[in-house]
């Protein structure tokens, strides 16, 4: 590993630098943002592809426009390691969210290609680019795209200025050819995103890495509370039907239920709506949400049933309406143990400690996961802020990162 300087900390330095740099790619100037398949996503593809290149690496795009770098094993046309994550961001965005975990994996490879002793498998890195969903109402269209779960009607959808995928794939000059981006089940063996946490758990752990097991699982629901409204002076407190005071109780259950899961459940009440709003009227109808994620889909889905009692019972004691309805629901992801199980062991080869966490954000190893046994790394944020300018993680931490990763990349070549 010698020569070309990847020794310990070097490896995070160029991880850093080149985030730093691949940050300054963005649409608009001052700040971060780069939405799939804007000029901003196409400069970012060819860096990202003039990187891999340098690391030794044979460079492709496919027709929905992943970046992938292929470093051959001993066999030629090898089952490939696949290590991915995405290089579209939100508006404003932090610099690591995605970025790190395509510029560690260009990292893990340059490191492998710069060694004698080739590995059994291939090892490619993707760069995805519709993992945000900021541009186009779509879903991880690029890492469905490998799996053959994108249909040709799923590119007809439209931006804000009515530019539809189809059409934006065509503007970056990327041919028609959905069947392409399709990889056979042999080509891949396995499947590692490293990511940042996006949460606090790490620093409050004192720990760097973990591995992580599953992908939450989420809910989310409607409520409509129906008191009467009334004029604040003159309705006496024991004639109230308060929908606010109701929808108080209610939420404060909702926070007590989801305490009760321990660190297998959150459940919040993000966003409500009060009327008539005011300030002289008891107020007569509040609209809230309520969002539930679990990695296990039995908890989760238990917790949905107890919120709804607790709903109920605290409507009828208070005489509101209450309605309350799912209008979305995702299962969890379960990551596969023996990659989980690579990773914790590439995190313990750099001598950290291998926590385990579940993820409650999405990420492309959901859509990987159903096809190929996938998993994933995560890197302690600073104060778990994410989707933010303020998003931060140390150059030591990259360093063990990328470490870590070549570690589980060794271990899933020498165990699958
Ligand atoms: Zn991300």
């Amino acid at each position: 590993m010698k020569g070309k300087g990847r020794n310990a900390n070097s490896m995070g330095k160029r991880v850093m630098d080149r985030l730093d740099e691949l940050a300054q790619i963005s649409e608009s100037p001052g700040m971060l943002t780069r939405r799939f398949l804007t000029p901003a996503h196409a400069r970012a593809m060819d860096q990202v592809g003039a990187w891999m290149r340098e690391a030794g690496l044979q460079v492709r795009v496919d027709p929905i426009a992943n970046v992938i770098g292929r470093l051959e094993g001993r066999r030629p046309g090898a089952p490939a390691i696949l290590i991915g994550s995405h290089i579209d961001t939100v508006i404003d965005a932090g610099k690591y969210d995605g970025n790190l975990g395509v510029v560690a994996g260009i990292e893990a490879a340059a490191a492998l290609a710069s060694v004698p002793d080739k590995l059994e498998h291939a090892v490619e890195v993707i760069a995805f680019g519709d993992e945000e969903g900021v541009r186009f109402p779509s879903h991880l269209l690029s890492s469905r795209s490998l799996t053959g779960a994108v249909r040709a009607r799923d590119l007809d959808v439209v931006d804000a200025d009515g530019i539809s995928v189809k059409a934006a794939l065509g503007g970056l000059g990327l041919p028609d050819g959905l069947a392409a981006c399709k990889r056979a089940d042999k080509d891949i063996a396995a499947y590692i995103e490293v990511h940042i946490e996006q949460g606090p758990v790490l620093q409050a752990k004192r720990a760097a890495l973990a591995a992580v097991t599953a992908i939450n699982g989420a809910a989310r629901m409607r409520v409509r509370v129906e008191g009467i409204a009334g004029h604040a002076g003159t309705v006496p407190m024991a004639l109230r039907q308060d929908a606010l005071a109701a929808a108080a109780e209610m939420v404060v259950a909702v926070e007590e239920i989801g305490r009760e899961g321990g660190d297998k459940l959150v459940a919040t009440v993000g966003r409500t709506d009060v009327r008539p709003n005011a300030v002289n009227v008891v107020p007569g109808e509040v609209h809230f949400t309520i969002d539930v994620r679990s990695p296990s889909d039995a908890i989760r889905m238990a917790a949905q049933k107890k919120i709804a009692t607790a709903l109920h019972k605290i409507g009828k004691k208070r005489q509101v309406r209450v309605t309350a309805e799912t209008y979305y629901e995702m299962p969890a992801t379960k990551m596969d143990d023996r990659i989980v199980a690579a990773v914790s062991a590439g995190i313990a080869a750099v001598g950290q400690k291998p926590i385990m966490l579940a993820s409650g954000a999405g990420h492309d190893a959901m859509a990987i996961a159903p096809k190929w046994p996938a998993a994933m790394m995560f890197v302690r944020c600073t104060d778990g802020i994410s989707h933010n300018p303020a998003e931060h993680i140390t150059r030591d931490d990259s360093d063990l990162a990328v470490r870590a990763l070549i570690a589980a990349i060794r271990h899933l070549d020498a165990t699958l």
